[in-house]
């Protein structure tokens, strides 16, 4: 596929403000962020809100705050279309003047009779050009219908282009009708906006979800109408559940940000995305770094991509086993905070460093913390189950002489084996008491290193209350 650049790229993400940033607008910006960055050029956000009644302030700050979570920089923008009335207008007005574009004055009714009446013989419904000038020659306008504007598409030939991802795609302009451009109240519609602002941006690559193909020869079209050359066009394949279903809510968290919260890192989703529809030889794991250095539209899949809830997850363990403990943190401590915990006592990355090599999400990594910062709480029942027999003697031992060590891992491992074999136990015959003791739970990461991250007073009074509800 011929993706060769020679002008300086410009590509943009042009979301509609409507609801939540979804994880395909997510791709398709990260493909033309990344396509941009290839090639040293530029990214551009753009709010595409002439849709008034269900864009909103909130779902434009949430695109913005989900750019900013993925660290999908923009060089220019956000660029509202609400911003550029006037200039859709102009152009409007030129096409109007220029015989491109006219007014129509068909009624909803009106055009729902054309539609029965078509379908009813067979045909495709399509608007059928009343309004076309030479057709409304002599016509006076009805009173009181505010005009739509339509363009007048070409009525022969074919719009054909290179897809940078599918391949050659061709229309007949017998196909497309006369699409309106700007409605009653004067808004104008995605397919004309889109063109303007395409122009305007000087936006040279367009790539974007192949729900758009159907689009392309209608923008194409206008492009030629005024005057201009269409960018180059890629449509990237549509993201699909792990049922082959269009992705949806059905198949869990489809929204951005709800991965934030889900804790997952961002560079562990920029990497999946990447990988959706994408490809560099069998490589899974990349920096962005490599992505953009790697990616071409050569290697975009025709095919449509498979969401894999279980890869993301094992790909996020895997960059946070290698996050640094100090951000770790700070991800993790409000989220400690959120579960009631208190963050004292044990250092916090000591312990993300304890912990980061079982977690898959920032949420696991605080339901396992809790074991330090929850509230400890004595569960008689088992401690009775556990406290018995040699292992009080034990513990005991464990207490008197634990004052006395160096309080860290190493030293804390030796004592506890050091006791096993004077009180001829086993392992779990120690362990799990003290386990019980200390932090409420028969289950924990490696004793000796959850003791090490206990201040060692912590650790002895946990230990004596529990000695002292001997028998339980
Ligand atoms: N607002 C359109 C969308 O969100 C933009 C499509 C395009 O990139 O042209 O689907």
């Amino acid at each position: 596929m011929d993706d060769s650049v020679t002008k300086p790229v410009r590509t943009r993400i042009a979301p509609s403000p409507t609801g939540m940033l979804h994880l395909g607008t997510a791709r398709t910006a990260l493909f033309c962020w990344a396509f941009a960055r290839h090639h040293g050029g530029q990214f551009i956000l753009r709010i595409e809100d002439t849709d008034r009644e269900r864009s909103t302030e909130d779902a434009v700050r949430v695109i913005i705050e989900a750019l900013r979570w993925l660290q999908l920089d923009y060089d220019e923008g956000p660029i509202r279309q609400t911003e550029r009335l006037p200039r859709y207008r102009e152009v409007i007005e030129r096409m109007l003047a220029d015989g491109t574009a006219y007014r129509c004055y068909a009624t909803p009714q009106e055009l729902e009779a054309m539609r029965q009446a078509q379908m009813a013989r067979g045909e495709k419904p399509r608007y059928d050009g009343r309004w076309r000038p030479e057709n409304a020659r002599g016509r006076t306008p009805p009173p009181g219908v505010a005009p739509v504007i339509r363009f007048r598409n070409p009525d022969s030939g074919e719009v054909a282009w290179n897809d940078l991802v599918k391949g050659p795609i061709a229309f007949s302009n017998a196909e497309l009708d006369d699409l309106v451009i700007a409605r009653a109240d004067g808004m104008p519609t995605y397919n004309f906006a889109v063109v303007v602002d395409d122009i305007d941006m000087r936006i040279t690559h367009v790539l974007r979800g192949d729900d758009h193909v159907n689009n392309t020869p209608r923008q194409i079209n206008i492009y030629r109408a005024l005057g201009v050359t269409p960018p180059a066009f890629g449509h990237l394949p549509m993201i699909l559940g792990p049922d082959g279903q269009k992705l949806s809510k059905r198949h869990g968290a489809v929204s951005v940000l709800q991965y934030e919260q889900d804790g997952f890192l961002p560079e562990a989703l920029v990497n999946y995305l990447a990988r959706l529809g994408w490809s560099h030889g069998d490589a899974e794991k990349f920096t962005r770094a490599q992505f953009v250095q790697w990616f071409d539209l050569a290697h975009v899949s025709r095919a449509p991509a498979q969401f894999n809830p279980d890869k993301l997850l094992w790909l996020n363990g895997e960059y946070i086993k290698e996050a640094d403990d100090a951000r770790l943190a700070a991800l993790v401590a409000p989220r400690i905070e959120a579960r009631g915990g208190r963050i004292e006592g044990a250092a916090l990355p000591a312990v993300m460093a304890l912990l980061k090599p079982r977690a898959r999400t920032l949420n696991e990594l605080a339901d396992e913390a809790m074991l330090f910062y929850g509230p400890h709480m004595i569960d008689p029942a088992l401690l009775g189950q556990h406290l018995r027999g040699a292992a009080v003697e034990a513990m005991r031992a464990f207490a008197a002489r634990a004052a006395a060590i160096a309080w860290e891992r190493g030293a804390i491992g030796a004592l506890i084996k050091q006791l096993l074999a004077e009180f001829d136990l086993k392992m779990p015959q120690l362990a799990v008491p003290l386990r019980v003791a200390v932090t409420g739970r028969t289950q924990t990461p490696s004793l000796d290193a959850v003791l090490a991250l206990f201040p060692r007073e912590t650790v002895l009074a946990r230990i004596a209350a529990a000695l002292a509800c001997v028998p339980c």
